[in-house]
C-alpha cells in the first residue's frame, strides 16, 4: 500500500470515527437532558471511553449499533497501522477507495464480493 493511499484511508477512517463520536456523544447527552449538559460546559473536551463509562454509569443504554461502528472503526485504524486494511483478503488487491468510503469494514475487492455473493460452493469458469 503506497503511503498516499494510506494517508487517505486514514484520513476518511478518523473523520468518520469523529462522526460517529459526536453523534454518540450528542445521542449520550440528548438522553442525559439539560442538566447534565449544563455540567459539562465543553463536552468536546470529554474523552471517548468517559462518555461510553458516563452513559453507561447512568444506566443510558446506546444503540448497540454504534458502539460497534466505533470499534469497527477502530479495529480498521489497527489494520491500517499494519498495512493490512483495504486489502483483499481472498485476492490481495487493494480494495477501492470508494468501495470502502461505502463500507468502511469491506474485506473483500468488488469482484471477489461479487464473486462470493454469487456462492461460495461454485467454480469460477475458467476462461
Ligand atoms: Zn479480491
Amino acid at each position: 500500500m503506497n503511503g498516499k493511499r494510506r494517508d487517505d484511508l486514514r484520513k476518511f477512517l478518523v473523520e468518520r470515527k469523529r462522526k460517529m463520536w459526536n453523534e454518540l456523544r450528542d445521542e449520550v447527552f440528548r438522553k442525559l437532558g439539560s442538566e447534565y449538559n449544563s455540567q459539562f460546559d465543553t463536552p468536546n473536551d470529554l474523552e471517548e471511553l468517559s462518555v461510553i463509562d458516563l452513559a453507561e454509569d447512568l444506566g443510558l443504554s446506546l444503540s448497540d449499533m454504534r458502539k460497534d461502528e466505533l470499534s469497527r472503526i477502530d479495529e480498521s485504524l489497527r489494520k491500517l497501522d499494519q498495512g493490512t486494511y483495504g486489502v483483499c483478503e481472498r485476492c490481495s488487491s487493494d480494495i477501492d477507495v470508494e468501495r470502502l468510503k461505502i463500507d468502511a469494514s469491506a474485506t473483500h475487492c468488488l469482484s471477489c464480493q461479487s464473486e462470493l455473493e454469487k456462492g461460495e460452493g461454485k467454480k469460477k469458469p475458467t476462461l
